[in-house]
């Protein structure tokens, strides 16, 4: 049992609140109270405590990306040839080098649950590896090195465009039919069972790249496993363009007729849909994934956040391709899209923005994070208020200084399931994260 006093803490809304003690038995918050004596031996937390941040998308392996898309110009589908390069270099060994430096980076950060979203399953060939959930296991061993809990979102991808067999380096993406697939995620639902780290999660990647049946199957899989279902939506205008000359529906609609859409899914971008998608998915309730600054870097487009969450959508952010790996970038990118979008301010509250970090995020990937509240997961991030990004806020000014003024550089501590992973911003169990990162990624692309 560990007691936690926090000089201030964010219990929801849209104040901050002094002197909380968080007790803590077994990884659970078993005690929160903001009242009465700190127990003599509680540790200390100097800062603002929040609950743990939650990415609720990322591809890890797109780290290596960083710094070297932009001189080619291009859309999307430009970035997408480079990206296929680099999925095209991965093993099991240098893709766990390159997780493990790259969740330490994350928990640094006040990451305290990855969703990964994997879908490099098989070797350069396409050929099963002798386990064939060697690269599965490679991401949930670099979790377990990183400290951080991680959903790994096992994703399904058949083909390569509506009409277009997967070739090249994507066949390394595919496991040939949903049955295949099945038969896989079950062999690693079965090793993690006992994990309390490890939550096996579903994906189809896109509409684009799984036919309607194979998506009732994966869909149809989740629900009666219950396990989180995730799939990029409507990211590109090309990907709707593609759907309707194809099937006359739009993404949204695909999923709707495989019976895709409710409250465990979660949707990835969400960026172009029309009015009757963003009612179809606030009506069932989905999770929407916004990675703003992923959507910005490979220009993407803006997506009807404020639209989304009045139709009763929750939102989530997420790190994506790694353009920045920053949770407080993506939450308040939310509200900055929104801004650009429809040209006025204030859209979002400053709660609704941090929720989108934690709770939504845990929402999203299906873990029981609920914030700081008796029975939750004992995961905190704790921010610095001496930060240089926050100078001229005090706490006592409410959670829109943390929203707009943090960074993932303020936080100065980390706790995951009751452990402290990161203390005074170093790594309990690396001291040179930087250095493993520029490591692993000059690995990959040697
Ligand atoms: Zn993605």
């Amino acid at each position: 049992m560990t007691a936690y006093h926090a000089a201030w803490a964010w219990l929801g809304g849209d104040d901050l609140v002094a002197h909380v003690t968080i007790v803590e038995e077994g990884g659970a918050i078993i005690e929160v109270t903001t009242e009465g004596p700190t127990p003599h031996d509680a540790v200390r937390l100097e800062g603002v405590v929040l609950p743990g941040l939650v990415n609720a998308h990322s591809h890890a392996f797109h780290r290596a990306l960083r710094h070297r898309t932009h001189g080619d110009g291009g859309d999307f589908w430009r970035w997408r040839e480079t990206m296929l390069r680099v999925a095209g270099r991965l093993d099991p060994d240098n893709l766990a080098e390159l997780a493990t430096a790259v969740f330490a980076g994350m928990a640094l950060t006040g990451i305290t649950t990855v969703a990964e979203f994997h879908y490099v399953h098989h070797d350069v060939d396409g050929d099963l590896y002798r386990d064939p959930n060697a690269m599965g296991h490679a991401l949930v061993d670099a979790a377990h090195q990183a400290g951080i809990r991680i959903v790994l979102v096992d994703t399904c991808y058949l083909r390569g465009g509506f009409d277009a067999p997967l070739e090249g380096v994507p066949r390394r993406f595919g496991d040939g039919d949903a049955e295949r697939w099945a038969e896989r995620v079950d062999l690693l639902r079965r090793f993690y069972r006992e994990d309390p780290m490890v939550r096996i999660g579903t994906a189809a990647h896109s509409v684009r790249t799984v036919p309607p049946e194979a998506l009732q199957t994966v869909v149809g899989y989740a629900a009666s496993n219950g396990m989180p279902f995730h799939i990029h939506l409507s990211e590109q205008t090309a990907e709707n363009e593609a759907a309707l000359a194809a099937t006359g529906r739009s993404p949204t609609q695909l999923l709707h007729e495989a019976g895709g859409l409710g409250p465990g899914t979660a949707v990835v971008h969400a960026t172009h849909l029309e009015p009757a998608d963003v009612a179809r998915l606030g009506h069932a309730g989905v999770n929407v994934v916004a990675c703003p600054t992923t959507e910005a870097d490979l220009g993407d487009g803006l997506g009807p956040f404020i639209e989304l969450a009045t139709a009763g959508a929750t939102l989530a952010v997420g790190t994506d391709q790694q353009v920045s790996m920053d949770l407080f970038a993506e939450a308040r990118g939310i509200e900055h899209h929104d801004r650009l979008r429809l040209r006025r301010r204030g859209v979002h509250s400053p709660a609704a923005l941090a929720a989108a970090a934690t709770v939504g995020g845990a929402r999203a990937v299906g873990t029981m994070q609920r914030g700081i509240a008796v029975g939750a997961p004992c995961d905190l991030a704790v921010v610095d208020p001496g930060a240089p990004t926050l100078a001229g806020w005090s706490p006592s000014d409410g959670i829109a200084g943390i929203v707009f003024g943090g960074s993932a550089y303020a936080v100065t501590d980390v706790v995951v399931a009751g452990r402290r992973i990161v203390e005074a911003g170093a790594h309990h169990r690396f001291d040179d994260v930087v250095a493993r990162i520029d490591r692993a990624v000059r690995a990959v692309l040697a």
